[in-house]
């Protein structure tokens, strides 16, 4: 499994991949890339990551491997990228659109910076998931083939975030506006290990 490394945090990915029990490696060139069979975007600045992917010739060779069918999974910055449209975003910064979402960067709003929440997870057993929203987007909009896996609980505490789509997930594709990699709880990370594993059930 490969973490991009360009940028964001990528360590807490490695570790957490390492700790599902899979082999995790650092993936900043196209060789790298063409070596793994699956790969996690980190959390990081959506349009620093779009800026580096052109630089170092990465975006062609990701776009063709995602083209491909290859799993991915991205947190936050890395959702923002995978997604076919940004809200809010920079208009020099480009897409990796093999979600059919759209996504709102720093819905959360300026002010809030971080926001926590128990987040019920489709396909995620044994209770809640403990999200951490850091500067984080949400999902306005999403296509017919692709899966909510969890939204923002409905409590006044939640504030506009009540009800917005924060998992999602379309065929080996795998997003969250959360960081999982940043709690101890790495049912999310299992999940996306699971679906690079035993890919019975991807649409
Ligand atoms: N706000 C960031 C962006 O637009 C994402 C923040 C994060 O990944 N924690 O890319």
């Amino acid at each position: 499994m490969g973490v991009l490394g360009l940028q964001g945090d990528v360590r807490e990915h490695l570790r957490a991949v390492r700790e599902c029990g899979l082999d995790s490696v650092l993936v900043r060139r196209a060789e790298e890339l063409a070596e793994v069979d699956a790969l996690i975007l980190p959390g990081g600045e959506s349009t620093t990551m779009s800026r580096l992917l052109v630089a170092f010739d990465l975006m062609e060779p990701l776009r063709v491997r995602l083209a491909e069918g290859m799993p991915a999974y991205g947190s936050c910055a890395g959702m923002i990228l995978l997604c076919r449209k940004i809200l809010d975003g920079r208009p020099d910064q480009r897409q990796l659109a093999v979600l059919d979402a759209v996504v709102r960067r720093n819905a959360f709003g300026r002010q809030v910076d971080s926001f926590e929440a128990d987040l019920d997870f489709v396909g995620i057993l044994n209770g809640p998931v403990r999200a951490v929203f850091i500067r984080a987007p949400w999902v306005e909009q999403v296509g017919s083939d692709v899966e909510v896996l969890a939204r923002v609980p409905e409590v006044a505490a939640a504030g506009s975030a009540a009800g917005r789509i924060v998992a999602i997930r379309q065929g080996s594709v795998l997003a969250t506006a959360f960081h999982p990699e940043l709690t101890g709880d790495r049912r999310v990370h299992q999940l996306f290990c699971e679906m690079v594993t035993s890919p019975v059930g991807c649409k």
